[in-house]
C-alpha cells in the first residue's frame, strides 16, 4: 500500500467497545484485528490507512487522525474529517466526545485548543482571523445552528466559483472558549428545535465549521484554510416494513446523500476526471475542501457486537470503496 501520508484521502476505520447492553445480553465481540490497518469479520480482511481498536483513547485517536491535518490547515489547506457509520458506533464519540471533559473530548475540541495554541506561538507580525459555522442537513434543507431563523440556506459559488452556504452566521472568535460557546449554542438550538434528539442527530448531518485567515503583517503574506468536521447521519438501512412519511423520505434522503459522498470520495480516490460533486448538498458544499490538494479523512466507526454484524460489513465496505 502506499504510504497513506502520500495520499490526500485518507480512511481510517475506529471500533468503540462494547456496551454495557451488549456486555449484559452476552453479544459476541466480532472484530479480528491484523497489525494496525486490517481487521478481520469472520475471517474476511477489511484493510484501512489505520485500523483503531476499541481501547484507543480520544487522545491517542486525535495524535494519529487529526492533528497533522491541523497542521496543513494552519499552512493553508483545506481539510474535512467525517465519521461515518451506524446509529450508536461513536461518530458523535469521536467528533465532539464529552465537549468540555479533558480527557474525553473528541477531535473538534482538541483541533479548537491546537488552533489557538498555535496563534499564541506565534510573534506579534502574524494577524489571524478565525471565523466558524455550525448548520446540519436535514431532508436536504440546510440549517443554521447559529441563527434558528435561518431553516433553508441555500448553496451558491462565490466569484471564484467556490461554493458556500448563502446566508449563513459565521462567527468571529478570539479564544478556544468562544468556540465551545458556539458548539454548545449550536448543540442546544438543535435540541430545542427537535422532540427527539437522539432520532434527529441519527437523521442529520451536522457540519462544523473553521475558517483561518492569517496574515504577515510585515511581508503582507496571507494564507487561508478552512476545516470541515462532520458528524454524518446514521447509515443503517431503514427496514422495509412499517417505513412510510417522514421516516421513509429521510431514509431516502440519508441514502442519497450518503452514496454521492462515497461516488465522489472514491471517485477521487481512483484519480477520475469526473467526480459528481453535484449530486448532493453536501458534496456541493465540500466541493474545495476534498480531493485534490486537500486534506481529506473518513474515520469508519464500527460497533463490534455480533448483533450489529450485517451493519458494521456494509459501513466496513463503504470505507473500502473509498481506498
Ligand atoms: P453515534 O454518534 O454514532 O450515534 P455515539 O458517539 O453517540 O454514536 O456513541 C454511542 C455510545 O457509545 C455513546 O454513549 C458513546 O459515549 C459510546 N462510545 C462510542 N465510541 C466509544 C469509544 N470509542 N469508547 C467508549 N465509548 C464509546
Ligand atoms: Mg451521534
Amino acid at each position: 500500500m502506499a504510504d497513506p501520508g502520500e495520499c490526500s484521502i485518507k480512511v481510517v476505520c475506529r471500533f468503540r467497545p462494547l456496551n454495557s447492553a451488549e456486555v449484559a445480553r452476552g453479544d459476541k465481540y466480532i472484530p479480528k484485528f491484523i497489525g494496525d490497518d486490517c481487521v478481520q469479520i469472520a475471517g474476511k480482511p477489511y484493510h484501512f490507512d489505520r485500523v483503531f481498536q476499541s481501547s484507543t483513547t480520544q487522545v491517542q485517536f486525535y495524535n494519529a487522525v487529526a492533528l497533522k491535518i491541523v497542521k496543513d490547515v494552519l499552512e493553508g489547506y483545506n481539510g474535512t474529517i467525517f465519521a461515518y457509520g451506524q446509529t450508536s458506533s461513536g461518530k458523535t464519540h469521536t467528533m465532539e466526545g464529552k465537549l468540555h471533559d479533558p480527557e474525553m473530548m473528541g477531535i473538534i475540541p482538541r483541533i479548537v485548543q491546537d488552533i489557538f495554541n498555535y496563534i499564541y506561538s506565534m510573534d506579534e507580525n502574524s494577524e489571524f482571523h478565525i471565523k466558524v459555522s455550525y448548520f446540519e442537513i436535514y431532508l436536504d434543507k440546510i440549517r443554521d445552528l447559529l441563527d434558528v431563523t435561518k431553516t433553508n440556506l441555500s448553496v451558491h459559488e462565490d466569484k471564484n466559483r467556490v461554493p458556500f452556504v448563502k446566508g449563513c452566521t459565521e462567527r468571529f472568535v478570539c479564544s478556544p472558549e468562544e468556540v465551545m460557546d458556539a458548539i454548545d449554542e449550536g448543540k442546544n438550538n438543535r435540541h430545542v428545535a427537535v422532540t427527539n434528539m437522539n432520532e434527529h442527530s441519527s437523521r442529520s448531518h451536522s457540519i462544523f465549521l473553521i475558517n483561518i485567515k492569517q496574515e504577515n503583517t510585515q511581508t503582507e503574506q496571507k494564507l487561508t484554510g478552512k476545516l470541515y468536521l462532520v458528524d454524518l447521519a446514521g447509515s443503517e438501512k431503514v427496514g422495509k416494513t412499517g417505513a412510510e412519511g417522514t421516516v421513509l423520505d429521510e431514509a431516502k434522503m440519508i441514502n442519497k446523500s450518503l452514496s454521492s459522498l462515497g461516488n465522489v470520495i472514491s471517485a477521487l480516490a481512483e484519480g477520475s476526471s469526473y467526480v459528481p460533486y453535484r449530486d448532493s448538498k453536501m458534496t456541493r458544499i465540500l466541493q474545495d475542501s476534498l480531493g485534490g490538494n486537500c486534506r481529506t479523512t473518513m474515520v469508519i466507526c464500527c460497533s463490534p457486537s455480533a448483533f450489529n454484524d450485517a451493519e458494521t460489513r456494509s459501513t466496513l465496505l463503504f470505507g473500502q470503496r473509498a481506498k
